[in-house]
C-alpha cells in the first residue's frame, strides 16, 4: 500500500487542528478555528521509496456523520483525541471507538488515544492513570499525552500512529 490515512476523530474543540498544524508546520493557532474537513498530504520516505501519508483533520465534520463515518471507512489508522481538562471529551472517544469498531471489518484497527492539552495541569479534570489501563490493557490500542500549544510530545503522538500502521 503506497497511501496511508490517518483520520483524526474527537470532540470539538480538543486541539485536533492543533495538533496537526504543530506537526505539519511547527505552528500553534491561538485563536479557535473551525476547520472544515482538511486533508493534508506528505511524502514520508522509507526504506526502498517512497508513501503518502495523508492525514484528515475531521474538526469541521461533527454536524455531518455521514462525513465521519466516510472518513472512518476510508481510514487506515486512527487518532481519537480528548481534551485532559474535559471529562466529557473523552467519553466522546469511547463513542468514537464504538463507531470506528461497528463500521470496520479489520481484527487489528491501529489506534492512539490521545490526551492532548497537558500545558494546563492545573485544570486536568482527566488522570493519566485512569485512562491509560482502558485504553492499553482493554482496547488494546496505544495511549500518548501532548500539547500542541507547548509542542511536548507532539512528535510521539504520530510516531506512535506511525509505528501502528507499521511504518518506522
Ligand atoms: P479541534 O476542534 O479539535 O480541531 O481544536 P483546535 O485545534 O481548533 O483547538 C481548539 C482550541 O484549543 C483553540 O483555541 C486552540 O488554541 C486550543 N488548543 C489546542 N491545543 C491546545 C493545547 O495543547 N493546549 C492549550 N492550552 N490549548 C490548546
Amino acid at each position: 500500500k503506497t497511501t496511508v490515512r490517518l483520520v483524526f476523530l474527537g470532540a470539538a474543540g480538543v486541539g485536533k487542528t492543533a495538533l496537526i498544524q504543530r506537526f505539519l508546520q511547527d505552528r500553534f493557532e491561538h485563536k479557535y478555528k473551525r476547520t472544515v474537513e482538511e486533508l493534508h498530504g506528505i511524502e514520508y520516505d522509507v526504506d526502498g521509496g517512497k508513501i503518502r501519508i495523508e492525514i484528515m483533520d475531521t474538526s469541521g465534520s461533527y454536524s455531518f456523520p455521514a462525513m465521519r463515518k466516510l472518513c472512518i471507512r476510508n481510514g487506515d489508522a486512527f487518532a481519537l483525541v480528548y481534551s485532559v481538562d474535559d471529562r466529557e471529551s473523552f467519553n466522546e472517544v469511547q463513542r468514537l471507538r464504538d463507531e470506528i469498531l461497528e463500521l470496520k471489518d479489520e481484527k487489528h484497527i491501529p489506534l492512539t488515544v490521545v490526551g492532548n492539552k497537558v500545558d494546563l495541569e492545573n485544570q486536568r479534570l482527566v488522570r493519566t492513570e485512569d485512562i491509560m489501563p482502558i485504553v492499553e490493557f482493554d482496547w488494546n490500542a496505544s495511549f500518548v499525552e501532548a500539547s500542541a500549544k507547548t509542542s511536548e510530545n507532539v512528535l510521539g503522538v504520530f510516531k506512535e500512529i506511525l509505528r501502528q500502521v507499521n511504518l518506522p
